[in-house]
């Protein structure tokens, strides 16, 4: 067991609730526990039960609170160590008081995380299901939470480890390379070696890939919303979000900073960004916005297009539909209420590629639709980001920039192996390359590991997580 120490920290978010869990662990762990709590009947307390007790402050004798307590002992707990909780009252002085009283018993408050990297490094768990656990407590919608359980039941491990398992295969040949040069022994050509190098290229660009479609599943579609100055996009934005988020005026020009705010469509969050009217203007401010409209549009995953039907088309709508080229999301002529100058041949004629939908937004009513339009967006993002089978919408996806990076690493150190098997390198320099690759992957799911991923894997976990 890694530890020394015993730690403690309340488990439950603060805040006054119906129960507040004080959670140990460390070797001291059950001790401390059972130092300041005391069965209300005699008998023997047996592991993973609850029993009905009292809290007593050891020192005075004074009772706290009447309070469940349960035991864990190692290796069999969240950690692998000595594990105890107490179940209190939910009340923020006593939760406070509960933990004082452990740490006088010398138990020392817990770090961000801490519970989790016990548990990582005493092996109950992997870092992508680490990782897991910190995806279920912040997820916000359905797909962000079959993700994350997808994850901690070690599909992503999984995957990772059947990579790695073939990295060290085509290592276990050069090997043999390098032991029995001398022998006669029928051995892969390097050819050989260098093929099945590229098909696992492939398959862990395969893996790389799916961040896109693993992002958007667990942080949800970033969706840009463009139209020139009072087309109407302040307004869909707060239809959408069903407040007055942004500042909805006749005046055009006003939206000049990027608005965001997130939506549930179905499973899937959306990102929702406003951003100032596309529109070529002298006003420096404006032209700032203008030019983050550009750039926000080129890096949203949907497009919001919005034009004005009871205005002429204008130059500026061109520049909209430019912006909407091979992209997916949905358009609207926004007005319909109103007598409609701009038609939709005329959009065309220009080369909107988008579908379009005759849309109002001062009559609340097609909010449906535009909801149900906006899901059916995400669904082909994420199909078009999932090409095969494997990689579809259900298959594996990773989710975080620190596994992209690792299989990054992996796909560029598998190149070079790829390059120096071919040009005839002596096995040792191959080897090293393939090594290379080996760690990178093994760095996903921590079997390769160094103090600042863990730090930065397990600072972003609460204190009692
Ligand atoms: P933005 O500049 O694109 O953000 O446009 P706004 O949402 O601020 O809208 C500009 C003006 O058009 C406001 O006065 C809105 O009330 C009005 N407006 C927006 N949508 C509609 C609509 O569907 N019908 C009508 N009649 N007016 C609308």
């Amino acid at each position: 067991m890694y530890a020394e120490d015993t730690i403690v920290a309340p488990a439950t978010a603060p805040g006054q609730g119906a129960v507040a869990i004080v959670r140990l662990s460390g070797p001291r762990a059950i001790e401390i526990a059972r130092a300041l709590w005391y069965p209300a009947r005699d008998g023997e307390i047996l592991p993973r039960r609850l029993y009905l007790g009292e809290i007593r402050d050891p020192k005075t004798g004074a009772a706290i609170d009447r309070a469940l307590c349960v035991i864990m002992p190692a290796p069999n707990s969240l950690t692998g160590e000595h594990v105890a909780e107490l179940h209190c009252h939910g009340g923020v002085y006593l939760t406070r008081r509960v933990v004082a009283l452990a740490m006088a018993l010398g138990a020392r408050m817990a770090d961000p995380g801490e519970f989790s990297r016990r548990a990582f490094l005493n092996g109950r768990m992997d870092l992508t299901e680490a990782e897991a656990v910190a995806d279920l407590v912040a997820a916000r919608g359905e797909s962000a939470l079959r993700q994350a359980l997808a994850h901690l039941g070690g599909a992503l491990a999984e995957r990772v480890e059947g990579l790695r398992r073939q990295v060290v295969g085509i290592r276990a040949h050069l090997e043999a390379e390098i032991d029995f040069a001398d022998e006669d022994i029928r051995l892969p050509s390097r050819n050989e070696i260098a093929q099945d190098i590229k098909r696992l290229i492939g398959d862990v660009a395969l893996l790389h890939d799916s961040f896109e479609r693993g992002r958007i599943m667990r942080e949800g579609a970033r969706a840009v919303i463009i139209g020139k100055p009072n087309a109407g996009k302040s307004s869909v934005l707060n239809l959408l979000l069903g407040s007055e988020r942004a500042i909805v005026t006749p005046i055009p020009g006003t939206t000049r900073d990027v608005i965001e705010d997130s939506i549930q469509l179905g499973p899937y969050p959306l990102v929702l960004q406003d951003t100032a009217g596309v529109r070529e203007s002298a006003d420096e401010v404006e032209r700032i916005g203008i030019a983050r409209t550009r750039r926000h549009a080129d890096e949203a995953d949907l497009i919001i297009a919005i034009f004005d039907g009871s205005r002429p088309f204008e130059h500026e709508d061109r520049d909209v539909i430019r912006m909407c080229r091979e992209r997916v999301g949905v358009a609207l002529l926004n007005k319909s209420d109103l007598p409609q100058v701009l038609s939709p041949a005329k959009l065309d004629e220009y080369g909107l590629e988008m579908p379009l939908v005759a849309f109002s937004a001062l009559k609340a009513g097609g909010v449906g639709e535009l909801r149900d339009r906006l899901e059916r967006a995400v669904e082909v993002l994420l199909s078009k980001r999932g090409e095969n089978g494997e990689n579809g919408p259900e298959g594996v996806a990773i989710s975080r920039e620190r596994h992209r990076e690792a299989l990054a690493r992996a796909l560029d150190a598998l190149e070079s192996a790829r390059r120096a098997a071919l040009s005839s390198m002596p096995p040792e320099i191959v080897a090293v390359d393939v090594g290379l690759a080996a760690e990178a992957l093994a760095s996903i799911t921590g079997a390769v590991t160094t103090e600042d991923v863990l730090d930065a894997v397990f600072r972003e976990f609460c204190i009692g997580k």
